[in-house]
């Protein structure tokens, strides 16, 4: 039985850890079974992270099945900066006694291959990235009714909820992976899908530009920055070159012309706080992720986009803003639609891969 899916990422590894409710379904002898006990105990401790290792208690599936045994899955992520230290306490913990094969996806798992076999002697079961993907998409999306949703008004902020969305029948859609870099598939059957597109301009970017921008140091302080600042203070308007709307092509006057336009100006650079930059970098990196997105799902005469991805993770901005993004330029004929486990679909999807 593999316990563990791992999708090591560019910035981020996402564990899963599937806990079955009977150990002893599972054959295991006594002592496996007391081993398993233990990594159980450590595992669903919220102390078992440190500093940088983060259990998501919100995403947790209780009751569902796996390769005919239930249990519950366990969400877990830290930065793939950090692979040493995991190697390290799966050494201390005993892990390796016991498991000896993890099921793994992402560039990192042939980039880590190797350190896994010398410093904890696992092996890594590999999984192609998109296929884990869409077959964790699929395996989520069937047991959590509320997985799918989206935003209803996202123009009007007093006004914008979350809505379930029934995703029984999704075919054709498109997906938008925003991780570090951005991938875009088109996925025409549970089997049958192509990776389109995608852009260098991901999350890595967006964190990245604002660390240089503002001084902060995580995801989360980024995030809050943006949250408290105006892009309009540094992105050059329509209406700052037009003095209103273009209105021969329909542009409003609020739409971003030049993204960081006003930033020649000295005297508008002493203007800006870390906030506003945080909040122009947010948005130019959204926006352009956006536009590719509504290229591609017109190209392929697509009209569901599914946007998942860690950059999504405690960002209600972006998602706002894809949202409104994708309903304003295509005259409300495309839906952007949103998943609860974000980031997590590549880890649970090549857990499932085992020995088929
Ligand atoms: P990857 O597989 O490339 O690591 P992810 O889907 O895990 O991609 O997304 C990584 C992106 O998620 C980062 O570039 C960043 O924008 C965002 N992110 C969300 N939470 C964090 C976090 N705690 N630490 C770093 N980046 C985070």
């Amino acid at each position: 039985m593999p316990w563990f899916g791992m999708d090591i990422g560019g910035t981020l590894c996402k564990l899963v850890y599937f806990e079955p409710k009977d150990l002893s379904e599972c054959e295991s002898s006594a002592s496996e079974v007391e081993t398993l006990r233990n990594i159980r105990r450590y595992l669903t401790k919220n102390s078992a992270y440190g500093k940088t290792g983060h259990r998501d208690i919100h995403l947790q599936m209780d009751n569902v099945t796996v390769k005919g045994v239930s249990g519950t899955l366990h969400f877990i992520r830290f930065p793939t900066s950090e692979m040493k230290n995991f190697l390290d306490l799966a050494k201390y913990k005993g892990m390796a006694k016991l498991v000896t094969t993890v099921c793994a996806t992402g560039g990192g798992a042939y980039k880590f291959e190797e350190d896994f076999k010398r410093e904890v002697n696992m092996k890594l079961a590999k999984f192609d990235e998109f296929d884990s993907l869409l077959k964790g998409l699929q395996y989520i999306d069937k047991n959590n009714p509320s997985e799918c949703y989206y935003w209803a008004n996202p123009t009007e902020p007093s006004k914008c909820f979350k809505v379930n969305h029934d995703f029984s029948h999704p075919y054709p859609f498109l997906i938008v992976n925003i991780g570090s870099g951005v991938s875009v598939l088109a996925v025409y059957s549970a089997t049958n899908y192509r990776r389109v597109s995608g852009t260098s301009i991901g999350g890595g970017t967006f964190l990245g530009l604002c660390c240089l921008l503002t001084g902060c140091n995580t995801f989360e302080e980024a995030i809050e920055l943006a949250a408290e600042g105006d892009n309009t203070h540094v992105d050059k308007l329509v209406k700052d070159i037009y003095g209103g709307d273009y209105q021969r092509f329909g542009l409003p006057g609020d739409l971003v012309a030049s993204s960081f336009g006003q930033m020649n100006s000295r005297e508008k650079r002493s203007k800006v706080s870390r906030q506003d930059l945080a909040r122009a970098t947010l948005v130019t990196i959204t926006n352009n992720i956006g536009s590719i997105a509504r290229m591609c799902a017109t190209q392929e005469k697509i009209d569901r986009v599914v946007f998942i991805g860690n950059f999504l993770r405690v960002n209600p901005i972006a998602m706002k803003l894809l949202a409104y993004a994708m309903d304003y330029w295509s005259k409300g004929t495309m839906k952007a639609l949103f998943l609860e486990h974000e980031g997590y679909f590549g880890a649970v999807g090549c857990l499932l891969q085992f020995h088929e």
